[in-house]
């Protein structure tokens, strides 16, 4: 008894069943009790590391994401936004864009919620099984500069074109060396028709010179990044400062 126990639970681990292991036991007894057959027993533990391999698989690309915190929808006050197109958020949300290699954009003034709301994507990506990469422009330059000085580039970019949706957040808010410009112009190439990409931006595009450098080079990224897009128009109050506006009201007259 000891002894085929011992080699069960061996050939358990052996196949990579972690949740047939933990669970067998207690579903045996729950099955002789309620006179249920090896095949329901079978059937059920099945469902059992099915659904747990689901959840281990979601919960290794949220950390592969590497988003900086968790955001969902849930939590997206959409009436404090009502340039937001909520109908087009919720559909973005199933992914299907994805599939289609369609990009986003969020435009928008600061404090708006495009972090959140590309956060929260980036999230329901993962949950549907999508390789999603989150970034900002800032940090994805550097990783790009790092990774060249280093002669790692072409890897760094391949590791980039696996991701069915890389999330650029923030292009804008500090301008870019030409040579980072350059590289963050290949990645958006390399993607164009290939995979997602979710960029998110305070500037309107007629900005976008001053942060990429050129513009022959803003102008074939915009022709790249909008050819299969969905616009989040995201501009509004700062959420931020309507909070602390209502936590404390006359410290704003
Ligand atoms: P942005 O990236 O546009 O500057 P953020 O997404 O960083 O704005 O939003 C600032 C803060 O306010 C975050 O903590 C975010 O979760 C919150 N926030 C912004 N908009 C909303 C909203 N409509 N509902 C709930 N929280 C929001
Ligand atoms: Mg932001």
């Amino acid at each position: 008894m000891a002894k085929s126990r011992m080699l069960l639970e061996a050939h358990l681990k052996a196949l990579r069943l972690p949740t047939f292991l933990r669970e067998y036991e207690k579903l045996a007894r729950r099955c002789a009790a309620e006179d249920l057959d090896c095949r329901d027993f079978l059937q059920q533990l099945c469902e059992l590391e099915l659904l747990d391999r689901d959840q281990r698989a979601t919960e290794r690309r949220i950390k592969a994401a590497k988003f900086p915190v968790t955001k969902s929808l849930d939590t997206f006050d959409f009436l404090a936004l009502p340039s937001v197109n909520k109908k087009l958020v919720l559909e973005l949300a199933r992914g299907e864009f994805i599939d289609r290699r369609e990009n986003v954009l969020a435009l928008g003034n600061s404090g708006t919620g495009k972090t959140h709301i590309a956060l929260a994507l980036g999230l329901a990506a993962c949950q549907s099984g999508y390789r999603t990469r989150f970034t900002t422009a800032a940090a994805l330059v550097n990783e790009l500069l790092e990774a060249r000085d280093e002669r790692s580039l072409l890897r760094f970019q391949k590791q980039l074109a696996k991701q069915d949706l890389l999330i650029v957040d923030e292009l804008g808010y500090v301008p870019l060396s030409k040579t980072g410009g350059e590289l963050l112009f290949e990645i958006f190439s390399q993607r164009y028709e290939q995979g997602s990409t979710l960029l998110t931006s305070n500037l309107p595009f007629t900005e976008w010179t001053e942060v990429l450098g050129s513009e022959r080079m803003t102008g074939a990224l915009l022709d790249r990044l909008t050819h299969h897009v969905h616009i989040l128009e995201m501009n509004g109050e700062s959420y931020r400062l309507k909070q602390s506006k209502k936590k404390s009201p006359r410290s704003s007259n």
